[in-house]
């Protein structure tokens, strides 16, 4: 098994100099997350998924789930002691509103918790997510009947939760959604149809599941503003609230996959029997924005995991170039020297630190965020945070799992032909990556949201604001002699974001589609450069804590080569994803569809 050490210092670092933690528990509602207590949470979490999480995690991708012969899908060995543990150390809870029995701490505390779990056991955490982003939805759209009979029992984890979009015809293109739902006359309704790929669709570690279903009604209108959302639990409820009689769901297949074998993902049907019972959630045809909510928490939670197994695997191809020996020293000719010592190997580490720590500080500084735009008493301020929040989250969805992937990739690498065989255990994470880019969106389609709803429609307002603030850091850089370079890199990368934008401006009306063509670069360069802005940032902070002689000079000298070698060694990528942007949407448009 690979050992996980949380990395507490680097969350710890950008929680307060980046995040703005201190600023964020000074907020109205937000007072709990003391710098004692957010200390202690970390430290706590780290040893539950060093601990609890990772020793199960190679059993779970080696055992996978069972479908057996009544229905009934089996989860691999020890995935029922960790689920019972999570749930009654309260972890589901961190961040949900106490008054459905959650702690009510900021996102940005949940946010570096999440990470350390997807770190260790993405496979099993994936359970306990759902249940997250279900609370988020069914908090803002379930009435309050519906809240005080599910929304407790998901918050605590007592009950497992799913979210149903996907059918066979209908996987990025909702539209076609058509599982359908009729009136029963009793203020239920019955569900029938069939949903693919559910995550945790079936299961027994919890003694029920609370699906949110999309289905159409008899009368709704064509497209995705005919989708309605429901709640089809398992198992119906008797007259105390607890589990009866079986609802007219079941779980009819399991796939086969190349990762997060420990998660049951499942074919499920509805209705074979006259219809499955549900509740219709929020109003009718109005289903899809509910489920947006879902989606979103859950499409940020995908860009942690990104981030969660690209820390992994950087821990494990850094142990194995500190032990592996191999080669000699190119300059002195020195043998028997382990392989970090070659300069390739220690560029590709250093890439990888470089690109889990820009991920890290994205995702927590627009946790950060998203706490402020909530809490913030000042609604300019608030609003202004929502905005950022709403721009950035195809990028920490997209961005962040793309270069989880990556990252991944290239631990590989590292490990060499050790890292091609599974016994090793850095396949697994590599394997596992690789749905990250697909679910809750492509990344193709985080991209079409990006450009054409984030950018086009309010013609690129957010970003230029953004930008502004990126101009903001470089002006404070160049006034230091130690830090002048880093401003500079940035600026450069900042202008190749701001020509992208303007090209994109230009043509969205009348060459979309070259537009369109240009928006998974447009996204991975957004990312490049807020990933590159946020450890200039690091730097900033870690140069101003080594002037005033404040904390581990080592460490933060190190901060400051991280953002140095960033600003070489990944943004200049920004430079051909903006060429990309402005140049291969034509060549893509003129290129016939017969002439493949
Ligand atoms: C392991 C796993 C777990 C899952 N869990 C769940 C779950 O819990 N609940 C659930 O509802 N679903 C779940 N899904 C389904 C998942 O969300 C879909 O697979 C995903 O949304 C993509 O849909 P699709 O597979 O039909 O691909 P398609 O939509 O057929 O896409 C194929 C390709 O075409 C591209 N494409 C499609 N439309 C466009 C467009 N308009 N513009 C640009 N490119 C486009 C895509 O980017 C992709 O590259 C899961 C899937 C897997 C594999």
């Amino acid at each position: 098994m690979i050992d996980y050490t949380a990395p507490l210092r680097d969350m710890q670092f950008i929680l307060s100099e980046l995040a703005g933690l201190d600023e964020i528990a000074a907020l109205p509602g937000c007072e709990e997350a003391t710098p004692d207590l957010v200390a202690a949470i970390l430290e706590e979490a780290g040893k539950f998924a060093a601990g609890v999480l990772a020793p199960i995690n190679r059993q779970g991708d080696l055992q996978g789930c069972r479908l057996t012969a009544d229905g009934r899908v089996v989860t691999p060995d020890g995935w029922q002691e960790a689920y019972d543990l999570f749930r009654e150390s309260g972890w589901i809870g961190l961040s949900a509103p106490t008054e459905h029995g959650g702690q009510g701490l900021p996102k940005l505390v949940s946010t570096p918790v999440w990470e350390m779990w997807f770190s260790t056991n993405m496979a099993f955490t994936m359970l306990p997510q759902l249940n997250v982003s279900q609370a988020e939805a069914l908090q803002i759209a379930a009435s309050e009947d519906q809240k005080a009979t599910w929304l407790g029992k998901v918050v605590s984890g007592e009950w497992g939760s799913t979210m149903n979009l996907t059918e066979p015809q209908a996987g990025s293109d909702l539209a076609a959604t058509r599982c359908r739902a009729e009136p029963a006359g009793d203020g239920t309704y019955k569900l029938f149809g069939q949903k693919i790929f559910i995550s945790y669709g079936e299961h027994e570690l919890t003694p029920n599941i609370v699906h949110l279903v999309l289905a159409r009604l008899p009368d709704a209108p064509a497209g995705v503003k005919g989708l309605s959302l429901f709640i089809v639990p398992k198992y119906l409820l008797d007259a105390d609230g607890n589990p009866g009689a079986k609802n007219d769901v079941r779980c009819i297949a399991i796939e086969h996959k190349m990762g997060i074998h420990g998660s049951p993902t499942c074919t499920m049907s509805y209705g074979d029997e006259g219809g499955a019972t549900g509740w219709l959630v929020g109003e009718p045809n109005r289903g899809l924005e509910t489920m947006f909510i879902m989606m979103n928490e859950a499409r940020f939670g995908v860009g942690v995991q990104g981030a969660g197994l690209a820390e992994r695997a950087y821990q494990a191809a850094l142990a194995y170039a500190r032990e592996r020996v191999q080669g000699r020293n190119a300059l002195t000719g020195e043998a028997g020297l382990p392989i970090i010592h070659h300069p390739d190997v220690k560029r590709n580490l250093l890439s990888m630190r470089a690109r889990v720590m820009a991920m890290r500080a994205l995702l927590y500084t627009a946790a950060g965020w998203f706490d402020v735009a909530h809490h913030h008493p000042d609604a300019a301020q608030a609003d202004k945070c929502r905005r950022y929040v709403d721009l950035l989250m195809p990028v920490a969805k997209g961005w962040c799992t793309e270069i989880g992937n990556e990252v991944c990739d290239d631990a590989i690498q590292v490990f060499g032909g050790m890292g091609f065989v599974e016994e090793t255990g850095i396949a697994q994470y590599f394997r596992d990556a690789r749905i990250i880019t697909i679910y809750e969106g492509t990344t193709g389609i985080q991209a079409n949201d990006l450009v054409g709803r984030k950018i086009l429609r309010e013609e690129g307002a957010t970003l230029r604001e953004l930008l502004a603030d990126i101009r903001g850091t470089t002006a404070q850089l160049a006034e230091d002699p130690v830090l002048v370079s880093i401003g500079v890199d940035l600026s450069t990368h900042a202008e190749n974001l701001e020509s992208a934008l303007d090209w994109v401006l230009a043509n969205g009306k009348d060459n979309l589609a070259d537009v369109l063509a240009g928006a998974v670069p447009f996204l991975h360069l957004l990312g490049t450069v807020v990933g590159g802005w946020q450890l200039a940032r690091a730097a900033q902070a870690a140069q101003r804590r080594l002037a005033a002689g404040e904390g581990d000079g080592a460490y933060l000298a190190s901060l400051v080569e991280l953002a140095r070698f960033y600003m070489a060694g990944i943004a200049p990528r920004a430079l051909a994803h903006a060429e990309t942007v402005r140049e291969a949407g034509g060549p893509v448009s003129r290129f016939s569809e017969a002439a493949f």
